[in-house]
């Protein structure tokens, strides 16, 4: 008998979605940062064994738009309680109330619901069993409730086997090999998003998109193009840096783990470019792969 189903990840911004979603499958997909809004984009991450195959999906954080951008964030959320064989709601320790709104939607969910407690390392005893009666309070309907560490993998193994033993019967929707829908272009422009995040502050990365314009690929080296998408020149000149020393970094960071991800060597090449208003502009959120 072969298990097979949809299980997508949500919860606030920062309690540790893609990082659950990173360890469940055994394979660094979703890009982690230790700042909000990391996750932009929807990422299906699958694992697959002869008795089951689970495709989880990552989600950006839930948040109150304040761009399109965000608009066009939050419907991946909305999409996902729709499309679900099963949903996981992740929370914190220290977390004690959850959006309205998700609430609600979360009340008329008719699969199982997991409640996630993360960062229980970060916690005691006393602490996580106060929570633990919050939520069951909370939520009623909950399937489970399971305190986890995924930076610490704790409890890892005990979260999988109570998935699996709520999916469907049927059989894999996707190869066995295959580690996620989106294809090498996509985690190229992650990757550098990544760098971006960790190496410049405030609003810089949040009005940053990047976009590969060409990839040359052969047998030993990959030549790599990419834009970065800013919205002022000021911003511009952030990215680059005192004599280009940011963008050098930014640039080396990158151009390593794309290495390591493809396996070979690669050149990567960075441009910078304005784009005054990509967060709001239809067409260009289209461009960047947000939407449908
Ligand atoms: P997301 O925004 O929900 O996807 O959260 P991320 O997976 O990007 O993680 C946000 C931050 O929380 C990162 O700095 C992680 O390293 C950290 N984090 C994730 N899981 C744990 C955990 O179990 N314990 C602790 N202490 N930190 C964690
Ligand atoms: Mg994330």
């Amino acid at each position: 008998m072969h298990k097979s189903g949809f299980v997508n990840i949500i919860g606030k911004p920062n309690v540790g979605k893609s990082t659950l979603m990173n360890k469940l499958i055994k394979q660094d997909l979703s890009i982690v940062t230790h700042k909000a809004q990391t996750t932009r984009h929807r990422i299906k991450g699958i694992v697959s064994t002869d008795e089951y195959q689970i495709v989880f999906s990552d989600t950006p954080g839930i948040l109150k738009p304040a761009y399109k951008l965000h608009a066009k964030m939050m419907e991946t959320i909305d999409h996902s309680f729709t499309d679900a064989d099963l949903v996981i709601l992740v929370v914190e320790v220290g977390e004690k109330k959850t959006d309205e709104e998700v609430l609600k939607k979360i009340k008329k969910l008719n699969v199982p619901l997991f409640l996630v407690i993360n960062k229980i390392d970060l916690s005691d005893q006393e602490k996580l069993e106060m929570i633990y009666e919050f939520w069951k309070t909370a939520l009623p309907s909950v399937t489970e409730i399971i305190p986890i560490s995924a930076l610490e993998n704790f409890n890892m193994d005990v979260l999988l086997n109570k998935i699996v033993a709520c999916l469907p019967e049927g059989p894999a929707y996707f190869a066995k090999d295959e580690m996620s829908d989106r294809n090498e272009r996509f985690f190229v422009t992650e990757i550098i998003r990544e760098k971006i995040l960790l190496n410049y502050k405030k609003e810089i990365p949040y009005s940053t998109e990047v976009a590969i314009t060409d990839f040359k690929d052969s047998k030993d080296i990959a030549r790599i193009y990419a834009t970065i998408y800013v919205l002022r020149e000021s911003q511009k000149a952030i990215i680059l840096g005192h004599k280009g020393e940011a963008i050098k970094r930014t640039g080396t960071q990158s151009r390593k783990k794309i290495e390591a991800l493809l396996g070979k060597k690669v050149h990567l090449d960075l441009t910078i470019k304005i784009s005054d208003n990509w967060r709001e502009d239809e067409n260009q959120l289209k461009r960047f792969g947000y939407g449908n």
